[in-house]
């Protein structure tokens, strides 16, 4: 289901015989339904063109960007049909950085995997990685001299570097981590 903030991924598909004859030949539909699309539909009539391409597009958070097969199309709005909308716009970031490593079906499942969430800057991110993964004592020292001085910023450098990628978006980072 899709929440009403969020709009339907829509395709414009035409027909690249079309095209290149200088004729804009294609309409809009549903990106789940990209790949069924036919050269009898766009045309109207049976036809020997046989090749359609996505031209246009819209609704994909940012997933997808350029033109592409109607078959990736589909699989992209698919995707982003099982995500909630918070979700949406670390997966367009994941999309463009792993896609192309695993199979679509995987798409969903490797990205939840995969994402560490928002945060305000990757020494943000240090901080509560460390806050996370040690212990009591150690997070207790976080307060007390020479430790409540770490430079983050540099901590974060190795974590960055070890793994973990950050991908900039609106007021902060999106952390993956992909092993
Ligand atoms: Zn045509």
């Amino acid at each position: 289901m899709y929440a009403s903030t969020q709009v339907q991924p829509r395709v414009w598909i035409g027909c690249l015989a079309c095209y290149n004859g200088g004729d804009l030949v294609g309409d809009w539909y549903d990106g789940d339904m990209a790949g069924l699309v036919t050269p009898a539909d766009l045309h109207g009539r049976t036809t020997s063109h046989e090749e359609l391409w996505v031209m246009d597009h819209d609704g994909f958070s940012g997933a997808l960007d350029g033109e592409c097969s109607p078959d990736h199309a589909a699989e992209v709005a698919e995707a982003l049909a099982e995500l909630t909308d918070d979700e949406s716009s670390a997966f367009a970031a994941w999309f463009q950085l792993y896609a192309e490593r695993d199979e679509p079906d995987g798409w969903v499942e490797q990205f939840r995997e995969d994402y560490r969430g928002f945060h305000d800057s990757e020494a943000d991110f240090a901080r509560e990685w460390f806050e996370e993964t040690s212990s009591e004592e150690e997070r207790a020292r976080l307060n007390q001299w020479p430790f409540y001085d770490i430079d983050w910023e540099r901590a974060a450098q190795e974590l960055f570097t070890g793994g973990f990628t950050s991908e900039e978006t609106l007021g902060g980072i999106h952390v993956f981590y992909a092993a």
